[in-house]
């Protein structure tokens, strides 16, 4: 350590999708500092504190240091010789047995772009297979057919710069100020320096609801509806963008149509809010030239998040807020790379490059140079795959860094269903919950210990370096696949991660002209790309991506939610908090960050708690049809009547909010409703 030098490295944050890039400073493994540089195309010279001190997992003891394998009820350490043949033997054991289809394959959403496109075209190309997913499905799924639906990319259509220059900001069901602190800063700056307005739709009152201009809290579950009263509102007083509907969408008489029971009477009935709030609500749009809408899970994982999100984008295009600076649909990515995990195919009806399974073109494109013939059927998503556990259909899974024991929807089901598998391949960076029912477990690099690429939330592609060398015996994920890959007889032989990103930029016209080389340093390119090198800062410009060039709105129903019922009265929300990462098996590994936080808690209203004679502090037990688990109460106005709110990270298995949700989901993306929880509570 005396003679190590320090070393200053460029790397991305793994904590959120805004994808905050820094220097970090190092000597050896210690970790001296992080600095944010001007030059950070994201974030500038800000950080939170996740991607400034959260980064004590790295060196924990509790990180897999050598390749396991489950003999007789035991892990024992391996050889990853032994690992890597025992790990390939058991996926062409099951596949000769079942077929190709019996395998779920599930990329990680904190590993780099080129281990989703190595994993996706194992899936495909080895197994003759379409299943394979990522986290999305878990979260941002809903919010990607939304756009699908109407403008045609599921990306952001803009950059965060775009949200900084709006003039208005609309944020519905997101908890922007914990979850993606950077892009808040930048909305509160806006609001304080620019009078950039600020609209805030939420359950609960969050920072950002605090500071909003105006806060909605509407019923859960009932947010379509106040979207599409705004929406027939603006249209009924002859707001909307006449010029930019005419040129540009599709289907407007019809939609207009479809809006007419969503009246401010039937609205303010529906949803609880006053109709002179909406009128509000209208009225500053109408009163601005640019708004940008942002969303994430407090709208995506209910059971009509697909049609909250495409409410959103309705409302969006009405107004002619696409294709123009400080415009756009924003929904947030929650992971820092399940954009790119989605982009570069991990997904089960789509190649690389969001080119349809179905396409003829396409699929000739990757036959040739995969030399193999593909799949064309709909492969499994990681939600109905635990159902296909159930029916026998999956037997063996290759789940790369995603905790599905914790964060799937109803904890005891989905252990269930692990312990029913056939053949378990875990490829982590922690023995996590999921290990525990694995046949072989691979120890995984974290993102500090190898070169790759992310993209972010607004589609940016930028590229880490290798700040320190792999921790024990780990090894970074491309090269655990690809060295499955070979033993099944595949000559696989990327050198690097740069080739494999010139083999999808070869393969996917919105990767044209990607290469490491123009990612050079903070140096970043924005999909689609072109050959010359060109970025795309927003989307839309000259027509949205449909063969007419032409947007749709979508005609919608109003479903109402899954609601509290005599034995389960009252509601759970769940959502992130600032200190911790989803089910939190790094974060609760960094001591500073813990101390902080150091578990879960249950916010009660004053209300509620006086009804309940609870006191902040006081343990509660919190049941649902699912399960049930023992938490500590914190009573805040933050949460009003019969709405209870639990952050989604816990510090110990036994009190998850996992155990407590439901396989309940949303019809179109397959997305659990986690938000949709009825609950009861007792006082301990
Ligand atoms: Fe990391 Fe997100 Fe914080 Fe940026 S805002 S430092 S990407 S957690």
């Amino acid at each position: 350590m005396r003679n190590e030098q320090i070393k200053k490295t460029k790397t991305v944050c793994t904590y959120c999708g805004v994808g905050c890039s820094f220097t970090m400073w190092t000597k050896g493994r210690k970790i001296l500092k992080v600095q944010p540089e001007i030059e950070s195309p994201a974030n500038g010279i800000s950080t939170c504190i996740k991607g400034k001190f959260g980064w004590g997992f790295v060196n924990s003891d509790d990180r897999l240091k050598r390749p396991l394998i489950r003999k007789n009820n035991k892990f024992v350490e391996v050889s990853w010789d032994e690992a890597l043949d025992f790990a390939a033997a058991g996926l062409k054991r099951i596949s000769d047995k079942y077929g190709g289809d019996s395998i779920m394959f599930i990329a990680s959403s904190k590993g780099t772009n080129e281990e989703a496109y190595l994993i996706q075209k194992m899936a495909r190309q080895i197994f003759k297979t379409n299943n394979v997913d990522n986290s999305s499905r878990f979260c941002q799924a809903p919010a990607t057919t939304g756009l699908w639906r109407t403008v045609g990319y599921g990306g952001d259509a803009g950059s965060i710069d775009d949200i900084y220059n709006s003039e208005l900001v609309m944020i519905v069901g997101a908890n922007t100020a914990e979850s993606h602190p950077v892009i808040a800063t930048r909305i509160k700056r806006a609001h304080k320096l620019n009078n950039q307005r600020l609209i805030v739709i939420d359950l609960r009152r969050n920072e950002m609801a605090q500071r909003a201009d105006l806060f909605l809290h509407p019923r859960p579950g009932t947010d379509l509806f106040l979207l599409s009263a705004i929406t027939k509102y603006i249209i009924d007083n002859n707001w909307h963008d006449k010029k930019f509907i005419e040129e540009r969408v599709n289907n407007f008489d019809e939609y207009y149509k479809s809006l007419d029971n969503f009246t401010l009477e039937n609205a303010e009935k529906i949803t609880g809010i006053d109709k002179n709030e909406i009128i509000k609500v209208a009225s500053m749009i109408h009163s601005v030239k640019s708004m940008c809408i942002l969303w994430a899970m407090g709208v995506t994982q209910h059971s009509a998040g697909s049609d909250v999100s495409t409410a959103i984008s309705n409302l969006l295009l009405i107004t002619g807020n696409y294709g123009r600076p400080g415009t756009g649909a924003y929904p947030l990515r929650g992971h820092n790379n399940v954009q790119g995990a989605s982009d570069f195919g991990a997904m089960p009806t789509y190649l690389p490059g969001y080119q349809p399974i179905n396409d003829k073109n396409a699929i000739k494109k990757f036959e040739k140079a995969w030399n193999t013939k593909l799949p064309m059927n709909p492969g499994i998503d990681n939600v109905s795959c635990i159902e296909n556990i159930d029916n026998d259909k999956i037997k063996a899974m290759y789940i790369i860094g995603q905790e599905l024991a914790e964060t799937g929807p109803d904890t005891n089901m989905i252990n269930k269903s692990l312990e029913k598998l056939e053949f378990l391949i875990v490829q982590d960076v922690f023995f996590s919950e999921t290990a525990r029912y694995a046949n072989v477990v691979l120890p995984s690099c974290v993102s500090l210990e190898k070169e790759g690429t992310y993209v972010n939330t607004e589609r940016r592609i930028q590229r880490i370096y290798k700040v320190m060398e792999p921790y024990a015996e780990t090894r970074p994920d491309w090269e655990i696949i690809q060295d499955i890959a070979r033993r099944l007889g595949y000559n696989w032989n990327y050198k690097s991660p740069s080739d494999i990103m010139d083999e999808a930029a070869s393969l996917c016209p919105i990767f044209s002209g990607v290469s490491y080389s123009r990612l050079e340093g903070f140096n970043s390119m924005q999909w689609p790309t072109y050959e010359n090198g060109d970025s795309s800062k927003y989307l839309y410009k000259d027509g949205f991506n449909f063969p007419d060039g032409r947007a749709r709105l979508y005609i919608l129903k109003y479903r109402p939610p899954i609601m509290e019922d005599d034995d389960y009265p009252l509601h759970l929300n769940n959502g992130r908090m600032l200190e911790h990462f989803h089910e939190g098996n790094e974060t609760f590994k960094t001591p500073g960050i813990r101390d902080k936080a150091p578990d879960t808690f249950l916010e009660i209203s004053p209300e509620l708690a006086d009804e309940y004679n609870i006191k902040t502090g006081d343990f509660v037990r919190v049941t649902s049809r699912y399960g049930s688990i023992k938490v500590r109460a914190l009573v805040t106005d933050r949460v009003k009547g019969k709405e209870l709110y639990m952050p989604m990270n816990a510090a110990s298995s036994d009190n998850g909010i996992n155990l407590l949700t439901s396989y309940n989901r949303d019809p179109d993306s397959d997305t659990p409703a986690y938000k949709e929880l009825p609950v009861r509570i007792k006082k301990l």
